[in-house]
């Protein structure tokens, strides 16, 4: 008899985004005339940055020659683009990391999603929270965990990020094998400073643990005086992964693109205490199970590196970072406690009452969706989050209708 994964059966459905949806059609059912804002999405909304574009047509022309056809590329990704992440998003920021400690993919979320079945399943598991879903979820599947009770699944360790800590994850209580932190947070948008950071490395030396550093949002930050990538910590390499996107940096979330650098100072233990090399068990996982990153989608990546492309990508940040600095500000002036909207896409604002009810109060009186922050995790609770993900017309309005509606 075929038997399920059974530890499926205890996922929690996705009735977020269902939800949003049905309360999102039935205002539009019921206000037909009425134009919705969605700040909601975590999508980008501009196109891609014609430097990206143009690499990618020459590309695709390439394949189309014989002389220049290629097939299958290196599951790690081609050494052109691994050479320029190293060289550009590592060593000139003082973090000696080598183009092959770079494994480049279709996604950061595939990545923060698989990185866990290289490690045994009775180790212990701390998320932040709130937390980006993916990181519980592929746990739960994983059966790291027990049933989903009361908000939270048991067996997980949650580590509260909350104003009353800044928004930056209380150190666990008990030991722990795996913490996964993102910074600029996902949904928070909360950063982390370097004193901070260099925290959480002396915790995962002290206790054996490994670090999954999401740094998704990194294009975001304009402190310099903030970590880019965990490896600016001196020591991170030997007890920290990092996951970069060019999702968020260049408008690649329909073209997929991101990279995980797995440094190979990187050290866990097998049964019998023995360190064993984290890089070459990932470097096993990604060859068999991931046939590498389209040759085109590659060299648009490359071009994010031209100087034409950091030019257009700043621009585009600096698009979004306006829309924030606009909500933050404004929101603010209404009275709601704000975090985030600097260095980051995402506002979280504490709206004083249920989440649900700040939603279909944004809804039902703005036409403005946001999310929820109980989608997020149980400190979500009260909270809503905004996205700087849309034009600045369309963020104008929304802020001027939220602004009519709270009055
Ligand atoms: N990590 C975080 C924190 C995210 O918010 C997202 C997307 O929203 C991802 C990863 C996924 O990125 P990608 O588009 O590269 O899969």
């Amino acid at each position: 008899m075929i038997r399920i994964n059974d530890h499926y059966l205890k996922l929690r459905s996705s009735y977020l985004f269902a939800d949003i949806a049905k309360r999102v059609s039935a205002f539009t059912e019921s206000h037909p005339d009425k134009k919705i804002i969605k700040l909601g999405i975590g999508d980008v909304t501009r196109p891609l940055p014609p430097a990206c574009i143009e690499a990618f047509h020459r590309a695709v022309d390439e394949m189309g020659q014989e002389s220049t056809f290629r097939g299958y590329g290196p599951e790690q990704g081609y050494s052109f683009l691994r050479e320029k992440i190293a060289a550009e998003d590592f060593v000139s920021r003082g973090a000696e990391i080598s183009p092959d400690e770079i494994f480049i993919s279709d996604g950061a979320k595939c990545d923060t999603g698989n990185i866990q079945e290289i490690f045994a399943t009775d180790i212990r598991v701390a998320v932040p929270d709130p937390v980006y879903p993916v990181y519980v979820d592929t746990n739960v599947m994983a059966g790291r965990t027990g049933r989903f009770e009361d908000g939270r699944y048991q067996g997980l360790v949650y580590l509260k990020s909350v104003k009353e800590n800044g928004f930056i994850p209380d150190f666990p209580k008990e030991p722990v094998d795996l913490i996964y932190l993102c910074f600029p947070n996902n949904p928070t948008g909360a950063t982390i400073s370097k004193a901070d950071l260099s925290k959480w490395v002396d915790y995962a030396k002290e206790n054996r643990a490994i670090l999954l550093f999401d740094a998704a949002y990194e294009s975001f930050i304009r402190d310099d005086s903030l970590p880019r990538s965990i490896y600016e910590i001196p020591g991170a390499e030997s007890v920290a992964i990092e996951f970069r996107s060019f999702s968020k940096t260049a408008g690649f979330t329909g073209i997929r693109c991101a990279y995980t650098v797995v440094p190979k100072a990187c050290m866990a233990y097998d049964a019998n205490g023995e360190k064993r090399s984290v890089h070459a068990l990932w470097n096993r996982r990604h060859a068999t199970k991931f046939n590498g990153v389209s040759y085109p989608v590659q060299r648009a990546a490359e071009a994010a590196y031209s100087p034409e492309g950091k030019k257009q990508i700043r621009e585009l940040t600096d698009g979004y970072l306006k829309n924030a600095a606009l909500i933050r500000q404004e929101m603010a002036a209404l009275g709601f406690d704000c975090v985030g909207g600097e260095n980051s896409p995402y506002i979280w604002i504490d709206g004083k009452r249920d989440a649900w009810e700040f939603f279909d109060l944004l809804l039902d009186e703005a036409g403005v969706v946001c999310t929820p922050g109980t989608g997020f995790g149980k400190c979500g609770e009260g909270y809503i989050r905004l996205s700087a993900f849309n034009s600045y017309e369309n963020v104008s309005q929304a802020i001027g209708r939220i602004k009519a509606a709270l009055a």
